[in-house]
């Protein structure tokens, strides 16, 4: 190994030892902190957050990592490292365009938008919350053009989150699918259906809990590489393939919701814990891109865990551990998690309307960065866009416009990535069933974890090593396009 190689190797060291205690501070003041700790808390976090990009961006690593990208040294790496060292030099020359201060004062503002967000959210007042949302919009503006002064600051954004991908790219497929989903979601919830009480019905949650680590083990979920937590929205943290966590919020009245997002997180989780350990602490240690992230968490979530077929195996332990399920057959439960509605919340929708919330935020963005529509006006446009989308007008801003954690500390552009992830996730199945076999019959035998060797070996263990088309194109062997998605929806909820 070249010198250089090994000194980039201590250097990564040190990062990766920064990351890892803001990391865990922030596990904490997502899962335990008291309230009142906050400000200390936060004070430490900004202080690591800025000595981590400090580092990141030092004169002396951006020297060496560029002396590794000259051809004599980068010929002599192999492929993983080849497409680290590259992708450091591309990052580093956008970051160290952000200036220090404004990186502190940005992390700062994160932290404090946050806070505001989950009181406005509770008091259901957007009023506290809008002049911090306000603050991010600007600054994630901002820190866009800095690191690419000549490119639209919300591409730049939606990039961040899915390499390569764009607005035009986005609405391309999005826009194929909004024109077939939104008829078929207006002729589903047509049907007459009727709410069975006894899914609400309240349910033991220490329970819950024991059922969430049953689900995780079930579908290859490793507690030696993993453990979790409660927060008040669930998230994934990952430390290292070996220290990945999961978090989920339980509810008394409504069971189902975690069973889901446990298998959702579960999804993220696995994909970390099977990334090579070669590429620890390296610019491909974790995967990156979170539209293929989405479609590893949605794949699980949906495409399997709303199957009859996946539950068969373990449905009678749930009813066990969850005697208020005893009476429910697996067939009124499988009917139950398939039940499309016009809900309120993204996060309680159904996998078809889910897409459709999406659709509803990505088009918000579009209006706060391409059209500049002042913050003061969002609350009543979200309110619109659900009465088009979904036929339905949130009673208030906590089941309106405040519901989602991510525009709290700046996350602009995420949203599309989970409609990206179930797009792919469409055209992933079908590859899987070509060389699988039928999933249903796997899941029956109780051999869900053949599948997750399958995308183990397909997609996982590359971490961010591949790009997100380059993934799409190596699984499926076929351009990106929605025709999979949209046909597996018709098919299941068509009739
Ligand atoms: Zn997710």
């Amino acid at each position: 190994m070249s010198e250089k190689l090994t000194k980039l190797q201590e250097e990564l060291k040190k990062i990766q030892n920064l990351n890892h205690i803001t990391s865990l501070l922030y596990w904490d003041m997502k899962t335990i902190m008291p309230k009142e700790g906050f400000g200390r808390h936060s004070e430490v976090l900004t202080a690591f957050s800025t000595d981590c990009f400090k580092l990141e961006t030092s004169d002396e690593l951006y020297a060496l990592v560029k002396e590794l990208n000259a051809p004599c040294e980068y010929e002599s790496l192999d492929d993983d490292w080849k497409f680290i060292v590259k992708r450091m030099l591309r990052d580093m020359e956008e970051s160290r365009r952000i200036p220090a201060e404004f990186f502190s004062e940005m992390v700062q503002a994160q932290a404090e938008s946050s806070v505001a967000w989950e009181e406005a959210k509770n008091a259901s007042d957007f009023s506290i919350f809008a002049p911090h949302l306000e603050k991010m919009i600007s600054e994630q503006r901002q820190k866009a053009l800095y690191m690419q002064p000549d490119k639209d600051p919300y591409d730049t954004m939606i990039g961040w989150y899915e390499e390569g991908m764009d607005v035009a790219s986005i609405d391309r497929i999005f826009e194929e699918l909004k024109k077939e989903l939104i008829p078929l979601v207006k002729d589903i919830l047509s049907r007459p259906k009727t709410e069975d009480a006894r899914f609400f019905r309240p349910t033991d949650l220490n329970a819950q809990k024991q059922l969430e680590k049953v689900l995780l083990r079930y579908i290859g979920f490793d507690f030696n590489k993993g453990c979790t937590g409660e927060s008040e929205h669930p998230f994934t943290l990952e430390l290292s393939a070996n220290d990945v966590r999961v978090t989920n919020h339980f509810q008394e009245t409504n069971p189902i919701d975690p069973m889901f997002s446990a298998i959702h997180e579960g999804g993220h989780a696995i994909f970390e814990q099977n990334i090579k350990p070669s590429l620890d602490g390296t610019a491909g240690g974790s995967c990156s891109y979170m539209g293929i992230h989405e479609s590893q968490s949605r794949f699980y979530e949906n495409i399997l865990g709303r199957r009859k077929a996946f539950w068969i195996p373990i449905y009678g332990e749930l009813q066990k551990i969850l005697p208020t399920f005893a009476d429910i057959s697996i067939d009124d439960f499988v009917k139950e998690i398939n039940h499309v509605r016009a809900s309120m919340i993204r996060t309680e929708s159904d996998e078809v309307t889910y897409c459709l919330h999406i659709l509803l935020r990505y088009e918000m963005e579009k209006e706060i960065f391409r059209n500049n529509v002042p913050v003061s006006e969002l609350p009543v446009l979200w309110n619109q866009k659900m009465e088009e989308f979904l036929g339905v007008t949130p009673a208030n801003d906590a089941e309106g416009i405040l519901q989602d954690m991510h525009w709290s500390d700046g996350g602009f552009g995420y949203f599309p990535s989970y409609l990206l992830g179930s797009i792919y996730d469409g055209m992933f199945l079908e590859k899987m069933e070509e060389e699988l076999g039928s999933v249903d019959e796997i899941l029956e035998k109780g051999e869900i974890l053949k599948i997750t060797a399958w995308l183990n070996e397909k997609i996982h263990q590359y971490g961010s090593t591949r790009l997100p088309k380059e993934v799409i194109e190596k699984v499926t062997g076929k351009p990106l396009s929605s025709a999979s998605l949209i046909r597996y929806f018709k098919e299941k909820h068509g009739k």
